[in-house]
């Protein structure tokens, strides 16, 4: 990178601000996949004001940029591919305002998302997306990626809360669209267009989201079954009878038996699922949704259900769920995470078509997720090492979206595109589609600088 340019920045955003060495570079070159990229320098901005600074020079001087959170993302969004800067957000992370007559907060993109869920339900409000990596990710990362969570099925994604947004575009100018107002039609819904646009259009430097009443109550219950395709028609039966849990998570034998020699918490191995539903709102409700699931269950040949209330206890049967990232990486170290996702009435057979590809490739395909919402999480693990192993892969990847979007899903229920799923975009969109995304890209960023290279 040019010296003269790299001066710029340091006196823009101090040396301090600023990583040159390459084996700190290292640190910025990943994310959740196993791709790699690394970045000329790693900056960290301490306001709109310097984003703006530097990406205005970035397109002056054609330097490729990639924004980044935590480098939590599972299709690669964030990783350096075209090298340059990596643009990192992470001092960025003041909660601005929360209020609770507006229902409704401002923060800035740093803020880790599970902190901004412990300040806001003290105040007895609540935040509903909850990505599983909420520990770690920050929420400009969850509007890029427009993320979800177990509770998506009951509470919807990122974008069913994100009210406005300041962007900086890639020219280096300061936008703001939508507002603190749940309704807003002027114009284009360029919030919508920026939510979920993986770092391609713009930086996020400030986010309004709204905010929902905290639920009075809730009551967690971890069912098994002997079949897998019971718990399956279990799913579909539940909202049938007109229940809408706030999560319904799935996971398959291969997954249990993994969490279980991790976890060592006595989980029975030779059963073929557990679906764990957790179900909120006022005392009543949450009581009697609670007995039509667990009749439910039994209609559909559980073995058993375990049902808790107290936060302990509901912690306890949340255990399982929470430890299967960890947990399934012990059959193999590269872990390429999917999450093609089906409308619900087809996760029995997209269910069956995932273990049919995993046969037939001699792959190790665990599948766990968001069952409630269709988008279930079919794991392969391989070892990137082993080249014919990856070359299966590929192929079982391929037929995994085929069976997908055959089935009247999609490629991405939460992850994005980023770089691991370019290669299908079309399947999904057609020409058409794609060369439409193509037009806003150029129209906005005419000189291809922020996050070349993803999406499409
Ligand atoms: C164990 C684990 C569990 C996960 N569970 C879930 C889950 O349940 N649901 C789910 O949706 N995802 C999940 N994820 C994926 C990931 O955590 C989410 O995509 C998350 O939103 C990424 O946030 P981040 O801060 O890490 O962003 P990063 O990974 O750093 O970046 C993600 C994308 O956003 C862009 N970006 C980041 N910040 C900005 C910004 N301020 N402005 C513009 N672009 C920006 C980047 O360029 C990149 O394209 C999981 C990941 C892991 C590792």
């Amino acid at each position: 990178m040019d010296s003269t340019y790299l001066k710029r920045i340091i006196k823009t955003i101090g040396k301090e601000n600023v990583i040159t060495e390459y084996e700190d570079r290292i640190c910025y070159s990943y994310d959740g996949t196993f791709q790699r990229g690394i970045p000329e320098v790693v900056v960290f901005p301490g306001n709109t004001g310097e984003v703006a600074e530097i990406i205005k020079l970035a397109n002056i001087e054609h330097i490729p940029v990639s924004p980044r959170g935590a480098g939590t993302g599972l299709s690669g969004g964030s990783i350096p591919e075209a090298h340059g800067i990596a643009l990192v957000l992470t001092r960025m992370n003041k909660i601005k305002e929360i209020s609770k007559e507006d229902l409704m907060a401002v923060v800035e993109p740093g803020v880790i998302t599970g902190h901004f869920h412990q300040e806001i339900e003290k105040m007895g409000m609540f935040y509903p997306p909850d990505p599983a990596s909420l520990k770690t990710c920050t929420m400009g990362g969850n509007v890029a990626e427009n993320a979800g969570g177990p509770r998506a099925f009951k509470y919807g994604v990122t974008k069913d809360y994100v009210l406005g947004l300041e962007v900086v575009t890639p020219t280096g100018e300061i936008m703001r669209t939508g507002g603190r107002t749940v309704k807003n039609v002027t114009g284009y819904d360029l919030t919508r267009l920026l939510t979920g646009s993986e770092g391609t259009l713009g930086i996020i430097t400030e986010i309004t989201v709204r905010l929902l009443p905290k639920p009075k109550d809730k009551k967690t219950a971890l069912v098994y079954f002997d079949q897998l395709k019971d718990a399956a028609k279990t799913v579909t039966s539940i909202i049938y009878e007109g229940v809408i849990p706030a999560t319904i998570e799935l996971m398959d034998r291969v997954t249990i038996n993994c969490v279980e020699k991790y976890t060592k918490q006595g989980l029975p191995l030779d059963v073929e699922a557990i679906l764990l539903m957790e179900v909120d709102g006022s005392p009543a409700q949450v009581a009697e949704d609670i007995q039509i699931i667990e009749d439910v269950c039994k209609r559909n040949n559980c073995r058993n259900t375990e049902i808790a209330s107290a936060y302990e206890e509901r912690e306890r049967l949340w255990k399982a769920r929470r430890a299967v990232s960890s947990a399934i990486v012990q059959l193999k170290p590269t872990k390429i995470s999917e999450d093609a996702t089906v409308p619900r009435s087809k996760i029995p057979e997209m269910v069956k078509s995932l273990k049919e590809i995993g046969t037939k490739y001699q792959l190790h395909l665990p599948v766990f997720g968001h069952a409630g919402d269709g988008n279930l999480h079919p794991n392969i693990l391989a070892d990137k090492n082993d080249h014919d192993e990856m070359e299966r892969v590929e192929k079982a990847v391929g037929e995994i979206f085929q069976a997908a979007l055959a089935l009247g899903g999609t490629l991405s229920g939460e992850h994005g595109i980023g770089i691991m799923k370019k290669p299908y975009l079309q399947w999904e969109l057609g020409e058409v589609g794609l060369n439409y995304l193509r037009a806003i890209k150029k129209a906005v960023d005419p000189n291809n600088i922020l996050n070349p290279g993803k999406i499409f």
